[in-house]
Formats: C-alpha cells, sequence, structure tokens
C-alpha cells in the first residue's frame, strides 16, 4: 500500500465504528427545510414525468410530498425545462405545497443558470457539467491538468455566483458511471476518482466563499458507492470541510432487489453515522421511493435518542462501548483492514465446505416448519419430485439447516447440511451430513465432537469471557455470532476487530434475529404487521445489518431468523444481500434507473420484459437506461444496455460500445438476446 493510502486511513470517516455516533456536518438551508447539523436525515426523491407537462409534475410531486419527500427534484435538461420550473413551483405554491424544488442538470450550464435564479437547489454533476464524455485517454502533464481546472471554473464560477445572489443550494452530485475522462485518465474509474471529481468543484465553491453545499457519491454497485463516501468524508476533514451528504444507490433496480441493494450502500452508512439525506432509487413509481428511504433512516432516530440519553438495556445486556478497543484502531492496521478497499477478512476453511475463499454460506431455520412435508424443502431452494422421489437444487439452494431438536420424517437432500442443537445431534444414529451447534460452555465441556466441522454460538462481549480463554481451538471450530444490542452491526463488527487483534482466523456466521421476541433484538414488529410490509421491512433492516458486515469483509456465512416473515422471502433475502455485496453471485444483476423527464419509454414494464427472459442468466449485470444522454455513463460496469435513444428507438450496448444504434424497440429484446448469445453468454433456461 503507498504512503499517501496510509496516510488516508490515518485519518477518520465517522465517529465511532463501535457504537452509533452520526457525524454532524454543516447546516446548508434549502427553502424552509434545512438540512445537515442536528436536523433530521432528510426524505427526497425524483419525478419521471416530462418538465414540459406542468400539470402531471405538480401532481407527481404533490404525491411524492404526501408520501414523505421533504425535496422534489425535477429535471432541467434544457433552459426551456428550467424555465417551466417556476410555472411547477408557482403551482405547487399555489395548493399549499411549499416543498424546495431542485433542478436536476448534466451537461447544460445555461439551463442550471436559469434554475438557480427559481428553484432551491440545483444540482450538478462534476462529471459532465463543464466536459462532454468522449471516452478519452489522456495523459495530462499537471500544468495541462491545472489548465482544465481553470477552464471549469470559468464555466462553473457564473452558476455559484448566482446561488449566492438567490440563495440557491447546491448538490454536487458525482456519479460513479459518469466520471469525466479527465478525472478517468487521472485517477481511473475509483472511488478516489469519484472524490476528487467533487473536491475540485467544492474548492472552486470555497474560493468563491459559497458554502451552502451538499455532496454525493453515487454508484450502482454498493461497494464502491460506500467506499467513495468514507473517502469523501476523510478527504473533507483533512481540508476542513464538512458538508451535508446526500446518500443513494443509482439505477438500484426494482422491487427486492432495488431494496437489498440500497440499503446495503446507503443502511451502512446510516450504521457509520452518515449522512444528512436520503434517496432510494427504484425503478417504480417515485412515490414507492419515500417509504423506503423513512423506513431506513426510522431506525437512526430511535438510535440517536438513545445515544443521548439513556441506553436501552437490551436482554440485560448494555450496548458495547469502545472502552476497551479504540474505534480507529484498524485505521492504524490498513495492513488488515482498510475501510476504502474491499478485502475479506482472512479465515481458514472449514471441511472444506465454509471459510477461507468460499463463497459465505447461508443458513435457514426450518426447525418450526412442518418436517413430515417434503414441499417445505422449496423454502430452501431444493424443489421435491414426488415422482421421481428427488430433489432439484438451484442457484438460490440453501446450505445449511437448522433443525434444532427437530427430527424430519423424509430424507433431505443429499448435499445438505443439517445443524442440531448439541445434546440433539448427539442422539443421532446417522449422522452424515449433521453437524453440532454448542453454546460455549458445552464446547469447552465435550467430549463427543465432530472432527469435520463444530459450530458454536456465542455473542460479541464473549470475546471477552473466561469460557472463550479456554477454547479448545481447532479447524473444525465456525463461530455463530448472535447479538442483543440495539446497534447490532456496530456490536458485531466490534467483535471482529477484537479477532483481528486475538489473530484468530476462525470462521464467523453472523446471525440476525428480527422480531420473533421482543428482548432478542430490534423487533420488525414494532411498526406494522402486515405481510408487505413485514418482508420489506426484513429486506431492508437485514441488508443494513449483514450487508454492512459483508462489506467490511466480514462474515463467512449468514443466518437469518424472522419467524413471522415467510421462510421462502428469508432465503431470497440473504442471497440478494449476498448479491448487492457482490459476495456471492446467485442471479442476473440488472441496472435500471429510476426513469426522469427525459424517459423515452415506460421503464417498469420494459425492465419486467427484459428480467422474464434473461432472469437465468447468472452473473451477467444489465443495464437499462432511459436515455442516451446519461444512461451509457450511468450504467458504469454493465456487460449489455438497453438504452433509449430516441421514441420507439433502442441502442444496445456491449459494455461501453455501443453495438446496435436506434433500432425498433419491438425488436430491441430480440436483437439484444442475439448479441448474449454470439458472445456465448447465454444458456437456455431449464
Ligand atoms: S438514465 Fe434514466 S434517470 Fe438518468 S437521466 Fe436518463 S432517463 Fe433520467
Amino acid at each position: 500500500m503507498n504512503t499517501d493510502a496510509v496516510k488516508l486511513l490515518q485519518g477518520r470517516y465517522c465517529n465511532s465504528l463501535t457504537e452509533y455516533s452520526r457525524f454532524v456536518t454543516r447546516e446548508v438551508n434549502i427553502g424552509d427545510v434545512p438540512m445537515g447539523g442536528n436536523n433530521p436525515i432528510r426524505i427526497q426523491s425524483m419525478t419521471t414525468t416530462d418538465t414540459m407537462d406542468t400539470i402531471g409534475t405538480v401532481e407527481q410531486s404533490i404525491r411524492m410530498v404526501d408520501a414523505g419527500c421533504e425535496y422534489v427534484r425535477i429535471t432541467a435538461p434544457s433552459i426551456k425545462e428550467a424555465k417551466n420550473l417556476a410555472e411547477i413551483k408557482k403551482q405547487l405554491r399555489a395548493r399549499g405545497y411549499n416543498v424546495p424544488l431542485v433542478a436536476d442538470i448534466h451537461f447544460t450550464p445555461n439551463a442550471a443558470e436559469v434554475a438557480a435564479r427559481i428553484v432551491e437547489k440545483v444540482r450538478v454533476n462534476p462529471g459532465n457539467y463543464a466536459d462532454k464524455k468522449k471516452f478519452d485517454q489522456i495523459d495530462y502533464t499537471d500544468l495541462e491538468y491545472q489548465g482544465e481546472l481553470e477552464r471549469i471554473y470559468q464555466k462553473f464560477a457564473p452558476l455559484v455566483n448566482i446561488c449566492k445572489e438567490y440563495g440557491t443550494a447546491m448538490r454536487i452530485g458525482t456519479n460513479h458511471g459518469s466520471l469525466s475522462d479527465r478525472i478517468m485518465s487521472r485517477y481511473g474509474d475509483t472511488p478516489q476518482g469519484m472524490v476528487e471529481s467533487a473536491m475540485e468543484f467544492m474548492r472552486m465553491c470555497e474560493t468563491l466563499n459559497y458554502y451552502n453545499l451538499v455532496i454525493s457519491m453515487k454508484s450502482s454497485n454498493p461497494q464502491v458507492m460506500v467506499q467513495a463516501y468514507r473517502l469523501l468524508v476523510e478527504t473533507m476533514v483533512a481540508e476542513g470541510m464538512n458538508y451535508p451528504l446526500h446518500l443513494g444507490v443509482t439505477e438500484a433496480g426494482d422491487g427486492e432487489d432495488g431494496r437489498i441493494k440500497s440499503a446495503v450502500g446507503i443502511g451502512t452508512l446510516l450504521e457509520d453515522g452518515l449522512g444528512d439525506t436520503v434517496r432510494v432509487s427504484l425503478t417504480e413509481e417515485p412515490e414507492a421511493e419515500a417509504p423506503v428511504a423513512i423506513e431506513l433512516v426510522k431506525r437512526y432516530s430511535l438510535r440517536e435518542k438513545e445515544v443521548k440519553g439513556e441506553r436501552l438495556k437490551a436482554k440485560g445486556n448494555e450496548i458495547i462501548t469502545d472502552k476497551n478497543l479504540s474505534p480507529f484502531t484498524f485505521h492504524l492496521s490498513p495492513q488488515t483492514h482498510n475501510p476504502y478497499e474491499y478485502k475479506k477478512r482472512h479465515t481458514y476453511e472449514a471441511n472444506a465446505f465454509i471459510g477461507g475463499h468460499m463463497v459465505p454460506r447461508v443458513v435457514l431455520d426450518l426447525s418450526m416448519k412442518n418436517l413430515k412435508d417434503p414441499g417445505i424443502m422449496a423454502d430452501a431452494g431444493y424443489i421435491y419430485s414426488p415422482l421421481l422421489d428427488k430433489y432439484n437444487m438451484a442457484e438460490q439452494s440453501v446450505d445449511f439447516v437448522y433443525l434444532a431438536d427437530e427430527l424430519p420424517s423424509f430424507n433431505l437432500p443429499g448435499n445438505l447440511k443439517q445443524i442440531y442443537n448439541y445434546q440433539t445431534w448427539l442422539k443421532l444414529v446417522d449422522k452424515t451430513l449433521c453437524h453440532p451447534l454448542f453454546t460455549l460452555k458445552e464446547y469447552i465441556g465435550a467430549t463427543n465432537k465432530t472432527s469435520a466441522l463444530n459450530l458454536v454460538k456465542l455473542f460479541p462481549e464473549d470475546i471477552d469471557s473466561e469460557e472463550f480463554g479456554s477454547l479448545p481451538f481447532d479447524n473444525s471450530l465456525v463461530f455463530v455470532l448472535e447479538t442483543n444490542a440495539l446497534h447490532g452491526m456496530a456490536d458485531q463488527r466490534h467483535f471482529f476487530f477484537k479477532m483481528e487483534e486475538l489473530g484468530l482466523e476462525v470462521p464467523v456466521i453472523v446471525k440476525r434475529s428480527y422480531g420473533f421476541e421482543k428482548d432478542h433484538g430490534p423487533s420488525i414488529m414494532d411498526h406494522g404487521r402486515n405481510t408487505t410490509d413485514l418482508t420489506s421491512k426484513l429486506q431492508l433492516y437485514a441488508a443494513t445489518d449483514l450487508g454492512a458486515l459483508l462489506v467490511d469483509g466480514f462474515g463467512d456465512g449468514i443466518w437469518i431468523e424472522a419467524p413471522e416473515v415467510d421462510t421462502k422471502v428469508i432465503t431470497s433475502t440473504a442471497f440478494g444481500i449476498l448479491q448487492a455485496t457482490r459476495s456471492r453471485i446467485s442471479k442476473t444483476e440488472y441496472i435500471s434507473c429510476p426513469s426522469c423527464g427525459r424517459t423515452l419509454f415506460d421503464l417498469m414494464i420494459t425492465t419486467q420484459m427484459i428480467r422474464s427472459r434473461t432472469s437465468h442468466l447468472k452473473g451477467l449485470k444489465i443495464g437499462i437506461m432511459g436515455c442516451i444522454v446519461n444512461g451509457p455513463g450511468e450504467m458504469a460496469d454493465a456487460d449489455y444496455g438497453y438504452v433509449g435513444s430516441g421514441t420507439d428507438k433502442i441502442t444496445l450496448y456491449r459494455g461501453k460500445e455501443a453495438v446496435k444504434k436506434n433500432i425498433s424497440a419491438a425488436n430491441a429484446l430480440d436483437e439484444l438476446i442475439g448479441i448474449i448469445k454470439d458472445d456465448g453468454n447465454w444458456v437456455e433456461q431449464e
């Protein structure tokens, strides 16, 4: 690692890694709704209507506000739309809606200068405010690079001066997929490039004494997005800045995938105490986004109260504080952990199945199911055929089932590992593929273990106990890590730091329990009981809690327990989290934009249509983008792209190369499949 990187790591990007503490930023005025400082984390979204459709945009904005949006963003692709923002604003105010409006600008400084006189905030993308994307690789000398910055300053300074004059705020919104050729040439497609892209504009603002700024670092890859925001905070702090952060994962997609991907990215940063406003970006109606953002954020307002006031005792166990371990220990040990680069924690491989270089394993609790019916195995990803008397495995078949003290009366799939409580395991006649789950005490006292895989459940605080000190270690040992703490992710992360300090390479299955007993951790039952609510909450909470650890490289397996939620949902949530953190790929990934006033086709219907024919192409990344202006850049690392390029016209991409331009929308999907086949990446659906 180079010295610069080490120097960066010795700074800080959050207040604490082991307990909840919000990183306080500068307060920024945006109309009547200030952001940052001690204000609540704000909720926002963006319209999808044509900005020239005044009534449509006003009505959609109202639906968004009613759903919980505190700011409404509207695209302004040219001066014409920028001017129409005045009419939209007038009609909203006339209907009693004072929501601050944000103009979204790409490529058009002249539209920004008009909009900044009308709305409360403008969003500029530093990757394309003053640069056209040509995908050129240019070797700039320092002098030439400086010359480029001066050219940008000349284009950007007028907008800053207008914002100062009109009291308009500005978001400098970097997107991973639309970095300028200049930044790409010097820093590459990296979090550091994303940060530098924004910092150049932020420094220009400060030169002009303008500080009404909000910053974002979005990517469709939660891993990259988390690293970029962390590095941004580190860099801001080093330069004496503390601007509020707008959190978002771009092109997250729809449904379960979109929710899980958003929660992994946004939730991880919220867990770090970062974030002043959240926009969840789904390929759904914009009013569907606010409830998801609200659900993500709500947990932290409760937690904040908790930290400020009396600490909640969870099952008689106070939240672990960092009194024994400096929260920044790993900053000083960059060889083991670097929050700006992904590196999986080093563990040994137990039973040639878990830990080491193996993908994270999935455990599913079936102990409360009807163990007389082989059909229940479908929830675990194994479809039983009574005719053939055999199971079919799929990409999302779990690796372990937990049966506690229950014995199934049918044969389980031949390759499926089973976990039993130790005392029950002792009594099993045939122990093939059966593994015991011990308490710490049981494991220390046990004379009868397996040489294959012994699982020991424990809580983070157990690492300081006498029992832990007398554990017999060998390579059959795997920990199942639970938590009772309100801020469970930090509690479990603390455990991993301690394991690293002690040099222990035991694989760890991270277990989280939701809502099955009030004293077993934060309950998802607190805020409603309907099934959709529970499903959505489980997806968001588990993706935040487990995703945040996986993004840090922690965890060799995951185990989600939520008795009130359909077991099938638990399985798909677990695999969805692994996919979103890119730690285990089990399905096609769709990078689909949320659509906006530039969109040239119905994104929701098109996404569903493409999904229906390609969802079996495990590991392929397909971008589905509404417009040719931003789409190709925003798809970032998609393998193939389906991009609107005119009315009923689609342009198809292989990586960043347009391979079929302006073809009819009616044939576009068949043509896309043809390209995938030509590349040898097609498989027939079973
Ligand atoms: S890619 Fe989608 S959301 Fe982005 S500008 Fe184009 S249509 Fe709008």
